[in-house]
């Protein structure tokens, strides 16, 4: 299948959904992510920033460009210019410094929670304790120039179905509870939820996702392990 029929094919899953498509283009060279674009995807992701900033200078400025992998503090300022979303957004202390960097820009950044709703132990993101904590703290509200409008987190990579599901609907339920509290902070207008890669997007669409981020399933196996 060419990357054309593979964005065809996920544009008709998602057609009549409340849904979008990141396209995860990380360790495929920008040649093969112009393929995508000249079929009209417009929305893609990365998880590393030098890879992210490198990529971005050689295609085109309407790209939405999605960061997906853990971000440190002192790179924040390579993509604060230009960045569309942050979805792996895991701290306060993060938060402040994108928040800094996105002021030199007169930019608000949007950002999105991260959770960890996976078994594994290795993977980054905030508990659903914590993240309520974050979202009502007093330093969230100074914070003018980021809003957080989404949630994104990653189920266990596990053939059980169930579990997958389960922990799918746990974080949508979450998204559900904390978009109903009152008093929310006016930088948080939660909107999106981004759930579901190659493996799991079916699941992760009937349990309401409305970003599925999908890498192999467009762009074909990548050649070495991701971090
Ligand atoms: C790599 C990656 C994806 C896409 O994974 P595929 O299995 O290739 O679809 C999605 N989300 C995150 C956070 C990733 O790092």
């Amino acid at each position: 299948m060419s990357i054309k029929e593979n964005l065809n094919f996920f544009n008709k899953k998602l057609e009549g959904k409340n849904a979008r498509l990141v396209a995860v283009s990380k360790t495929y060279p920008a040649d093969i992510v112009k393929e995508a674009y000249d079929c009209g995807q417009r929305l893609f992701g990365e998880n590393k920033v030098q890879e992210l900033v490198e990529k971005a200078k050689e295609l085109p400025g309407d790209i939405e460009w999605h960061l997906i992998g853990h971000l440190q503090s002192n790179k924040v300022k390579y993509i604060a210019p230009f960045i569309s979303v942050i979805q792996s957004v895991d701290s306060l202390k993060l938060l402040k410094e994108i928040d800094k960097e996105a002021k030199k820009y007169f930019r608000t950044i949007p950002c999105y929670l991260q959770l960890h709703i996976a078994k594994e132990e290795s993977k980054f993101g905030l508990s659903f304790e914590e993240c309520q904590a974050l979202i009502f703290s007093e330093e969230l509200k100074n914070l003018k120039n980021v809003i957080i409008t989404g949630f994104m987190g990653m189920a266990t990579n596990t053939d059980n179905e169930e579990t997958v599901r389960s922990e799918f609907h746990s974080l949508k339920s979450f998204f559900e509870k904390i978009k109903s509290k009152p008093g929310l902070p006016v930088n948080v207008l939660l909107k999106e939820i981004s759930m579901g890669m190659s493996g799991d997007y079916k699941i992760a669409l009937e349990e309401g996702s409305s970003i599925i981020r999908v890498g192999s399933a467009i762009f074909g196996q990548r050649n070495y392990p991701q971090l």
